[in-house]
């Protein structure tokens, strides 16, 4: 790690880092809902569906205690409805394991359901200040274009991680992690990064190899931006996921439930005109992943 590169960009986060509502916490339960909300969401989509997730479910006892219906519900608006049964699901087993104390360490945290490496490592930072790296989405291209070599293979993950790991600051890690993650947030962005206010330009691989090539502030690097996967947010209208998000959106309007004839005659008002061996298929997707109840002929909410 370069002392340099610390210094340049935790300062440039000091100055220029948006005021965020989880930047203002070392809660781990905060973090955690702030992380799976921020997963496939917007920022500022998310901003007062935490506010208000938090004012229904103040702590991890809360939430664990809840009917997953009530959770299920909360979440509206955020789309990937797994996230909600994935965030309760941690939330009782921290209630259940750890007598609702996180644990603190990455290992420990990423044992708990619905917690991979990226959220084990963000709450370890972001929660308990520990120096660890992890990627997502815009810390992984910030990585790849500022440290990779831009003329050779993309690294795999584990190279990736590797390469991250090597450039957190001892005893900085939650200014360092917040820093590199609000560059590729605004600056370092997958399809126009803004290198000339960029305050890692003058350490960047991949500016300099462009500017080497007289191609600066040219057309984009194809490797970082062919190469990075980027989810879209909204689903593609008529596709299983969109399916199923509209389902769940009806059966938060009906408690009691409804049956699958039903349910069909609501999504062809909807302009979704689905087989009947293919919604089955869809609702026992639902069903596997804890998202409906299904009770005889009814489907419903969890209780
Ligand atoms: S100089 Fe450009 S490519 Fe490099 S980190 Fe900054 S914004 Fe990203």
């Amino acid at each position: 790690m370069s002392d340099a590169i610390a210094t340049t960009l935790i300062a440039w986060f000091r100055q220029h880092g948006r005021d965020l509502p989880w930047r203002h916490t070392r809660d781990p339960y905060r973090i955690l809902v702030s992380e799976l909300m921020l997963q496939q969401t917007q920022v500022e989509r998310v901003i007062p569906k935490y506010h208000a997730f938090l004012a229904l479910f103040p702590d991890v006892y809360a939430l664990a205690a809840a009917p997953t219906s009530a959770v299920i519900t909360a979440w509206q608006g955020l789309g990937y409805n797994r996230r909600a049964i994935y965030l309760q699901r941690t939330a009782q087993a921290v209630v259940a394991q750890y007598n609702g104390e996180f644990p603190r360490d990455v290992a420990a945290l990423r044992a708990l359901p619905g917690i991979g490496d990226y959220t084990s490592g963000a709450i370890a930072c972001f929660a308990f200040e520990h120096d660890v790296a992890f990627l997502d989405t815009n810390i992984r291209r910030v990585v790849l274009r500022v440290w990779s070599d831009p003329h050779g293979d993309i690294p795999d993950e584990k190279a990736l991680r590797s390469l991250a790991s090597m450039q957190v600051p001892a005893g900085q890690g939650w200014w360092w992690n917040q820093a590199i993650m609000e560059l590729g947030a605004v600056t370092c962005t997958a399809n126009k990064p803004k290198c000339p206010s960029c305050p890692l330009r003058g350490f960047c691989n991949d500016y300099a190899a462009r500017l080497a090539a007289d191609q600066a502030l040219a057309p984009l690097p194809t490797r970082p931006a062919r190469r990075v996967t980027e989810r879209k947010d909204a689903p593609f209208v008529g596709s299983n996921r969109y399916i199923r998000g509209r389902i769940i959106d009806h059966l938060r309007q009906t408690p009691t439930g409804i049956d699958q004839p039903a349910l069909a005659s609501h999504l062809a008002t909807l302009g979704l005109t689905i087989d009947e061996a293919k919604l089955t298929t869809i609702i026992a997707g639902l069903a596997r992943d804890g998202l409906i109840h299904l009770d005889g002929t009814i489907i419903q909410l969890p209780a």
